[in-house]
């Protein structure tokens, strides 16, 4: 009997796991990210506690399906998020929310240190080698949450830094706003280092 229990409850999360991963990249999919991303806004209200959202996207990709094919290109998106994996906490919710794009919501970060965390991603993926596509660059965008308004907002400020992160030239990282000490967004990258 408690054998057929665990045997039900283990087919229960193998479920659960597929309707909420990515088939790709076993990141959490667009509608368990949603959720996750609410739950870390209504905690962070309750709490008191900050929160950022880092957006990313790969840059040029549409070149890497062009030159070396489809399956090569899904290689690369699969090596990308085991990347930002190895980056983040158990904690963090990481997330394919769209073809080449990610997004990950941070419990209790303030922006300094998400932007750090930013910062390190972009290095580690842009050091990172396929043998016949070689490295990918990403641009970043950063957002602090805010108790005051909703999660999709924050979402929409780091996609917003995000898309000014491609207007200045791609792998970077850009902050949604002003940093606290001052600093109009932070800006990272080939140019500024
Ligand atoms: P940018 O630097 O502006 O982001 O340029 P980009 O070429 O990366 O442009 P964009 O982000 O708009 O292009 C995304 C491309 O990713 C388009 C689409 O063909 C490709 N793509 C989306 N999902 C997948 C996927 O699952 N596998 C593969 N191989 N390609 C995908
Ligand atoms: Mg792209
Ligand atoms: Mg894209």
């Amino acid at each position: 009997m408690a054998t057929d229990v665990g045997h039900f409850v283990e087919r229960e999360h193998a479920l659960q796991n597929l309707a909420c991963r990515d088939p790709l990249t076993s990141l959490l999919n667009r509608r368990a990210g949603e959720e996750a991303l609410q739950g870390c806004h209504a905690a962070a209200q309750v709490s008191g506690q900050a929160y950022a959202v880092i957006m990313t996207d790969i840059d040029r990709f549409k070149r890497v399906n062009d030159v070396y094919g489809h399956a090569a290109g899904d290689r690369i998106i699969a090596a990308v998020a085991q990347q930002l994996s190895q980056s983040v906490r158990s904690t963090d919710a990481l997330v394919r929310w769209g073809g080449e794009e990610f997004l990950i919501a941070l419990p209790g970060l303030e922006l300094p240190a998400a932007l750090e965390l930013a910062e390190r991603i972009r290095l580690a993926v842009a050091s990172c080698h396929d043998a016949e596509v070689g490295s990918v660059t990403l641009s970043l965008g950063v957002a602090a949450g805010q108790a005051a308004s909703s999660a999709i907002d924050t979402v929409h400020r780091a996609d917003h830094a995000l898309y000014a992160a491609k207007e200045q030239g791609r792998n970077r990282v850009l902050a949604d706003g002003a940093v606290p000490d001052g600093r109009p967004g932070t800006l990272a990258g080939p140019v500024g280092l």
